[in-house]
This record gives structure tokens, sequence and C-alpha cells, in this order.
């Protein structure tokens, strides 16, 4: 099986990363690498540009490919997105200069758009606007009076700022994401689900604590588990031990709660996979 990763830019470590904890075993490829065996599995990864990714999927020259969603849907290809993969999010915005008087994307009507996603442009921004196609430093365009607005991807928000501009609209929440063919093969279908159970487990923790029999109701309460926590007996009667999985953005909430409420001997760890 193929998949095709970005061969640089920002997707690239990260997908390597995902190759990696989903078990595959990726042989680490040098920089001019074009292409690299996995030890554990008939895996094949050829290196190719983000922007080219959805192509090599369409073609069926690869059975997957990772790559970011706004790519995918500028490009327009006929791929399924199978799963997002909870990395290289960014938002693609619509913003003008500081001074504009413009509130609201329905002031554009008309304006000049500065952008290297004229498609998404075209498809997201409601009234008629006149495209200016640039590739990078999209910020420039309204300081040297090419446009009036721009419509570019923003992660902080800095280099907007940076160039004097103020965001008036999201148009599209961006994140990196698995593509496939429209006839994915089964086997692309069945690393998407690899790499769904090491997405999950990335969210969440594995919490042990131990309580007091008569403080398990409040703890029960504070633990939202998928089902119910695990309760086990200990051998100093009077007391349990709990146990369950928590979304790991609960953490920084939840733990003084739990000792609050009676825990103690409470544990934390990563989770590699989870499935089911
Ligand atoms: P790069 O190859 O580094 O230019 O990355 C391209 C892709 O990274 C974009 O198409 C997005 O999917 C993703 N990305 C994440 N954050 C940002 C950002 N702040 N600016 C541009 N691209 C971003």
């Amino acid at each position: 099986m193929r998949i095709a990763v970005p061969s640089k830019g920002r997707l690239r470590e990260p997908s390597i990363q995902l190759l990696h904890d989903a078990g595959l075993g990726p042989e680490t490829p040098g920089d001019r690498a074009l292409a690299f065996p996995c030890r554990n599995a008939p895996v094949e990864a050829l290196l190719v540009r983000a922007d080219d990714v959805p192509e090599y999927v369409q073609d069926g020259v690869v059975d997957c490919g990772i790559t970011g969603l706004d790519i995918v849907r500028e490009r327009g290809a006929n791929v399924v997105e199978l799963l997002k993969l909870g990395f290289g999010a960014c938002t693609l915005e619509a913003a003008v200069p500081a001074e504009s008087t413009a509130q609201s994307l329905a002031d554009l009507s008309g304006v000049r758009v500065a952008t290297s996603f004229p498609r998404l442009a075209r498809e997201l921004m409601p009234g008629p606007i006149e495209l200016v196609d640039v590739h990078g430093s999209v910020e420039l365009a309204p300081r040297l009076g090419l446009a009036d607005a721009i419509v570019d991807l923003v992660s902080s928000g800095s280099t907007l700022r940076t160039n004097g501009l103020r965001s008036i609209a999201l148009l599209l929440e961006s994140e990196a994401v698995l593509i496939g063919a429209p006839n994915t093969p089964p086997d692309a279908l069945q690393l998407a689900g690899v790499f769904r159970s090491v997405v999950d487990a990335r969210g969440a923790r594995y919490l042990m604590l131990n309580a007091p029999e008569d403080s398990l109701d409040a703890i029960c309460a504070l633990v939202p588990g998928s089902r119910a926590p695990s309760v086990l007996p200990l051998a100093e009667p009077g007391m349990v031990a709990v146990h369950s999985v928590i979304p790991a953005t609960d953490v920084w909430h939840l733990l003084p709660a739990l000792e609050a409420a009676g825990a103690s001997s409470i544990l934390l760890v990563p989770v590699e996979r989870m499935l089911g």
C-alpha cells in the first residue's frame, strides 16, 4: 500500500510521527528522500508536496495521503476525507487593513481580494469579488495597493497583526486530514482505523486513583468516563481504586476537584491506542 506524505513544510514531521506512533516503523527518511518503506507493515510512503497530495490520491498513484483540509477543498479533488488527524490546525480567514471601515463579509462585496485560495474565496464569500491571485506574502497585497482585503491561512494571528491587518470573518477551519480515492481500497481503510486509534488516544489520559468507599459517588460524578469508571476493591478495608479514561483537556480542572472529593494516590498516564 502507498501513502502520500508531505515532503516539506509544517505538516511533514507530524505526519511522519503519526506513522511512528501507529507502529508502522517508518525508515526515517533523509532530507532528499522521495520515498521510504516501513519496517512493520507493507506500506510505502511517498514524499510529495502537500499541494500535490489530492491529485496523487485522486489519480490512484497512492491509496491514501496526508495533507491540509484547506488544500483538499481548494483543489476540489475527487477524494474522500477519511479522518481528521488533530495537527496542522489553522483557519482560512478574510482580513482587511486595520483602518478599513469593513466589519463583515457583507462589506466586501465587489472589492479586490488577494489570495492563494481563489476557489475557496469564491465559494465561501457571499458577494461578487475581484480576485487577485497571489502566491506567498499575501498579507503585503493591501499595503502595495493591489487589494482591499485578503483571504489567507491564520494560526496565531500574529502575521496579520504585524502587517496591520484585522480579521473580519472565519471562512474554514482546517487541519491535517487523511484522504483516500473515491473507492478507497480496504487496506487504506484499515490504515485509517489504526490512525484513528492513535489520534483518539492522543486526546485521552488513563486516570487511576484510590478513594474511601464513601466518597465513591462524588468521585464517579466527577469522572466522565466513556461509560462508567472501573471500581476495584483494595486490600485495605473501606478503600477502592477507581480507573477511567478521561479527555486530556479535562485534566487541569479535574485533578484538584478529585483531591477535594477525597481521592489519593492519583496517577495519570498516557494512552497509546483507543479502539472500540
Ligand atoms: P506549509 O507546507 O508549511 O506551507 O504548510 C501548508 C499547510 O499547513 C497549510 O495548507 C495548512 O493546512 C497547514 N497550516 C497550519 N497552520 C498554518 C499557518 N499558520 N499558515 C499556513 N499553513 C498552515
